[in-house]
């Protein structure tokens, strides 16, 4: 299917599952060479991650752990911005490998707070690993930002865990809203 609607937004096809497969299975390859003998923790930042993540594991031969993690924000005052907090974190980080699990980087603001908490926890390294990254959108470089399968542009993006308005996170491929 070449177009589809979700609630009252028209989408187009972006990025098919064969291919998204593809890029996984080289990103897998990557990180098992980067990680060899090392016992990575990866870390799935929900909802968006967990295709992504299912996908991706299946990639990774080496030994591993994994968690996710979800994460809430809402508006605070107007000095403190958006405020974020995080469910669910492990707090056995300490002297581990992470890697961070995103669907997609935007602005980095969640990414920014995410590493930020698990440095509390003096890990011996923390890498990024995001499906989609807009470059146009990122507010400041973040040099974790290590394995990204897709640079995109400030389009909004849904299906293969992404959501519009909640709805389309199981659609097997990654559709772009259409402009109007
Ligand atoms: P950031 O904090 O980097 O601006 O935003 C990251 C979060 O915003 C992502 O984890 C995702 O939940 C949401 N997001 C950003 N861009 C998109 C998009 O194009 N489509 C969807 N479905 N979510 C997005």
């Amino acid at each position: 299917m070449n177009s589809i609607q979700i609630a009252d937004k028209g989408f187009e096809i972006f990025l098919e599952n064969d291919n998204i497969c593809k890029r996984i299975r080289l990103i897998g390859i990557q990180l098992n060479l980067d990680y060899e003998n090392r016992c990575p923790y990866f870390l799935g930042v929900l909802n968006g991650s967990f295709i992504f993540m299912a996908d991706l594991l299946k990639e990774v031969t080496v030994s591993c752990e994994v968690g996710f993690i979800k994460i809430s924000s809402y508006e605070g005052t107007e000095s403190s911005g958006k405020i974020q907090q995080a469910f669910g974190l492990p707090d056995n980080l300490n002297e581990r490998d992470v890697i961070v699990v995103e669907d997609i980087v935007d602005t980095g603001f969640t990414l920014g707070y995410i590493i930020s908490e698990i440095k509390k926890q003096a890990p011996s390294s923390i890498k990024v690993c995001s499906l989609l990254l807009k470059p146009k959108a990122l507010k400041s470089p973040i040099d974790e930002l290590e394995y990204v399968g897709f640079e995109i542009e400030n389009d909004f993006v849904v299906g293969y865990g992404l959501d519009y308005d909640g709805l389309g996170r199981n659609l097997k491929d990654i559709y772009k809203a259409k402009s109007v």
